[in-house]
């Protein structure tokens, strides 16, 4: 499987966007590095942007766990990026679950004004549901990519990213202190509920997102 879309010539002035998801520790950042990078070599103007949210590392730069950083932007909301992209050609998002649902209209105009977007993040939270907006992205992207950690606990491909603590929020920033990639047997969801995940998952795409604690 190719790990990167087939940049083929296009006509004129045509954009379109690219995901990259996954659960933690699959390399999600280091693939935008990778492919972000490429784009700086052939000397594309690539933009890089993160939410200022996260601070586990550098506050300005883009930092895979293995500390292969590349300058970006923190930024307060998705509106900001219209704002800053300017003239770039390249556009790179890492963390984009941190956003609102903002995003995928500023990823489409970016890449309806002819730019190259990638979008880097994760697809599904600790309780294993959709993050959104990464879903709708991955809906409206031409390429979508999904990546996989190795899981901690039997060695199989990792979809999931199994919180170590009882801390509860959708949003709780942690590492390998907190989080370690599972399998789909060797997920345990915090607190199963009887009820069904369909009916589970249905209010949660409309509510609040959770505040930073
Ligand atoms: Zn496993």
């Amino acid at each position: 499987m190719p790990m990167e879309p087939l940049i083929l010539r296009h006509g004129g002035s045509v954009g379109w966007i690219e995901v990259i998801c996954g659960s933690m520790f699959s390399g999600k950042t280091e693939e935008l590095i990778r492919r972000l990078r490429r784009a700086q070599i052939a000397r594309q103007r690539v933009e890089v942007f993160k939410p200022r949210m996260d601070r586990r590392y550098s506050e300005t730069a883009v930092v895979s766990h293995d500390e292969n950083a590349l300058r970006s932007t923190p930024v307060d909301s998705a509106e900001q990026i219209l704002l800053l992209a300017g003239s770039a050609d390249v556009v790179g998002i890492d963390e984009a679950q941190f956003f609102d649902m903002t995003l995928v209209d500023v990823c489409q105009q970016l890449a309806n004004d002819g730019k190259r977007v990638i979008v880097a993040g994760l697809d599904q939270d600790y309780t294993g549901r959709p993050f959104e907006p990464m879903p709708q992205l991955m809906a409206v992207a031409e390429y979508v990519t999904k990546l996989h950690a190795i899981c901690a606990v039997c060695g199989a491909p990792a979809n999931h990213s199994q919180r170590l603590t009882n801390e509860e929020g959708r949003v709780v920033l942690g590492a390998a202190d907190r989080y370690e990639p599972r399998c789909r047997r060797c997920f345990r969801p915090p607190r199963p509920t009887s009820t069904s995940p369909l009916k589970a998952a249905a209010p949660a795409a409309t509510a609040p997102r959770p505040e930073l604690p």
